[in-house]
């Protein structure tokens, strides 16, 4: 099975028809049926490791002052404890909670509602550390490279610059930043040329970082996508682009 990192930016691209979810559509009609999907958010980022365990997650709406439709988006997939179990035994002796209250959080289903708009494939949630090294994310990363073998689609979602105090709201085709784009093409660079060490340790990378990723959270689920990587996987980009000035909608696909 492939591993993606996706971009999913502003919530309304959950609704928007536009160049982002036409792309994650043509992605997801092109990919093999996976068993499940090992969902790693931006958007649940906590001080312990922890995967959604429940039998049938709600979906969160974990954002404030978007249109009502937003709020009434359902994403209705099935979890798969059976799987959240996998997952916490592949990581012991670290100590990951089986969560029965969180859910699908926005991260999650902006992208998922356009990559399987029929909700047929159970989808779990892996939490975000934030008491962790970039470095430590990558390790946890490593040891989820065989749920690949398994069936399993690893989705990390963030995004690979996400800058909001920069960010042109409402003006989705604002010119991206020079810094922003700079980043963006070394990540690129970096993937292209296998270069894990870099990507993991982006915060010695400068003022381009910096203003890219000014908190880790919406960086730190491409770590735990490349940590999958495999002798022979390709990768390539097939979201592209930037959504008001400072946030990219890059997406990754390994395999
Ligand atoms: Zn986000």
């Amino acid at each position: 099975m492939p591993a993606l990192f996706l971009g999913h930016g502003n919530p309304m691209h959950a609704l928007a028809r536009n160049e982002f979810s036409e792309a994650w559509r043509r992605l997801g009609s092109s990919l093999p049926a996976p068993r499940a999907i090992l969902c790693v958010s931006a958007h649940w980022y906590l001080p312990r490791v922890a995967v959604t365990a429940m039998p049938h997650p709600r979906t969160i709406h974990d954002f404030g002052g978007f249109p009502r439709e937003l709020y009434q988006v359902q994403y209705p997939a099935a979890g798969d404890p059976e799987l959240a179990r996998e997952v916490a035994a592949l990581l012991a002796p670290l100590p990951v909670e089986l969560d029965q209250s969180w859910g699908l959080d926005h991260g999650a289903w902006v992208l998922l509602r356009h990559l399987y708009p029929d909700a047929r494939v159970p989808v779990i949630e892996l939490s975000l550390d934030e008491s962790r090294h970039a470095a430590e994310h990558y390790r946890i990363g490593e040891r989820l490279a065989p749920l690949r073998e398994q069936g399993v689609l690893i989705l990390g979602s963030g995004n690979v610059v996400h800058n909001l105090h920069a960010y042109a709201w409402g003006d989705s085709s604002a010119a991206a930043y020079d810094w922003a784009l700079r980043f963006d093409a070394r990540v690129r660079d970096c993937l292209l040329q296998q270069d894990a060490a870099t990507l993991v340790s982006y915060e010695s990378l400068g003022r381009d970082a910096l203003l890219s990723a000014p908190t880790p959270d919406h960086y730190l689920p491409l770590l735990y996508v490349i940590a999958t990587r495999r002798a022979g996987d390709v990768v390539d980009f097939p979201v592209a682009g930037f959504d008001g000035g400072s946030i990219s909608m890059l997406g990754v696909r390994l395999g």
